[in-house]
């Protein structure tokens, strides 16, 4: 379906709507394959194997207290000898009758008891013989071999988001390491003979490297490994000696020079490198000159460089994509159904992302648009809370209307009047 790109050439294809972009995009895509991880590198990644235990957790029956096991059929005697102390660690004799062991928790439960009574419901004043205050049970305080995890039990299906709980009981089962579905690797390409690294100081006609550093940010926080590359000129033969360079990488996200401005070499540069272009533009606000192809065996997204269009392109289409790459659960963010709180001037034709703080009022979630809405403006999208989605269809928008929301910051519902 890749469209060459011939120089020079302007495509006659209208805008794309987002939807379908994104839906070509999801259907194009084959997970990366499995690798094989340490267990803490495993966490927030997808498992790819079923983990079966290779042994019983607990692997003995244990103390669940500090305190004295017994047979709980001698406890009605209320003074038994003290015959000796286990602690955890210890693999001790048995119990014999009408005795008991000083237990810490954790320690094996000597064969013959069957109960713990803790220490606090004691009285230990000689040390050769615990008093009982209570009476017990057959397996109180006593955590039975197995019961946590049967040996042969699969303790983590295939599939599952590893969380910490999820690296623990991996751990607990005694494995090192697990099979994970690889993370995609993303180099990220700024352009612009205006652009500067961060770091260096002011200059004149220059403007500081935003982008790269909030997308490999964003690369990040979608489950993927960032690459920031560098800023190429504003040269055809500059972009085609770095996108050479980004060829191992499974996905490169290059940064403006992909509109119609004079100097806007991404496209002619990709196609001399034998990339193919799927699309180029979508019917979005902001973000319309998205591109994405193929060069090799790496995805191309041609990102715009206003900041804000580069990071709503992002949010539409690369983190799913980059979620689908990495096998991760749910591609999309959440969405909500909230009210708008002040008019917004727009035109049919275009799909509009707009930036929104949120609020629950009374169980119903208000978006307030945020003041700034430039798709140059950082600001806008700094401290938003999510993207209103305005479908092409609609027009002007007035207070009290509602739409969807994607939600960028999950904290808003917590801090606000939940
Ligand atoms: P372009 O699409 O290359 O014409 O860029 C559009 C706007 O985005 C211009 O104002 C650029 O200066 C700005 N821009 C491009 N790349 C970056 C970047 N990496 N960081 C910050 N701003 C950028
Ligand atoms: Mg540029």
């Amino acid at each position: 379906m890749g469209l060459p790109i011939l120089p020079g050439q302007s495509i006659p294809i209208p805008p794309r709507p987002p939807a379908d972009a994104l839906k070509d995009i999801l259907a194009s895509l084959v997970p990366m394959a499995p690798e094989t991880v340490d267990i803490l590198a495993a966490h927030n990644r997808v498992l790819a194997e079923d983990v079966t235990a290779a042994v019983d957790l607990p692997p003995w029956d244990n103390s669940a207290m500090d305190g004295y096991a017994l047979r709980a059929s001698d406890a009605a005697q209320k003074r038994l000898p003290v015959a000796f102390t286990i602690k955890a660690g210890d693999v001790p004799p048995p119990l014999p009758a009408g005795q008991a062991a000083r237990i810490m928790t954790g320690a094996p439960i000597p064969s013959g008891a069957d109960a713990v009574v803790m220490r606090e419901d004691t009285d230990e004043t000689d040390p050769q013989v615990v008093v009982l205050g209570t009476s017990t049970r057959p397996g109180e305080n006593v955590r039975r071999r197995g019961e946590d995890v049967a040996a042969g039990s699969v303790v983590s299906r295939a599939g599952t988001l590893l969380g910490p709980a999820d690296v623990g009981l991996l751990a607990g089962v005694g494995r090192a390491r697990v099979r994970v579905s690889r993370r995609p690797t993303v180099a990220i390409l700024s352009t612009g003979d205006e652009i500067s690294e961060v770091g260096s100081p002011p200059h004149p006609g220059r403007i500081y490297n935003s982008n790269a550093w909030m997308l490999a940010a964003a690369v990040l926080e979608a489950g993927a490994q960032p690459r920031v590359l560098g800023i190429a000129a504003d040269t055809q033969a500059a972009l085609e000696h770095a996108l050479r360079d980004a060829q191992d990488a499974d996905v490169l996200l290059t940064i403006g020079g992909v509109s119609v401005g004079d100097f806007d070499f991404v496209k002619p540069a990709l196609e001399a490198v034998g990339a193919t272009l799927d699309f180029w533009r979508v019917a979005i606000r902001p973000g319309k000159p998205l591109a994405v192809g193929t060069m090799g065996r790496t995805r191309v997204f041609g990102l715009p460089g206003n900041p804000v269009s580069s990071f709503v392109t992002f949010e539409v289409f690369v983190r799913p994509a980059l979620r689908v790459l990495a096998g991760l659960p749910g591609p999309h963010r959440r969405r909500v159904t909230a009210t708008i709180t002040a008019p917004y001037a727009k035109k049919v034709g275009l799909t509009h992302f707009i930036r929104v703080n949120l609020e629950r009022v009374d169980g119903v979630v208000r978006a307030h648009p945020r003041l700034q809405q430039s798709s140059g403006a950082l600001s806008s999208i700094s401290g938003a809370d999510g993207l209103m989605i305005l479908e092409d269809a609609r027009g002007n928008v007035a207070a009290g209307e509602s739409a969807e929301v994607m939600v960028l910051r999950e904290a808003w519902d917590n801090t606000r009047g939940l």
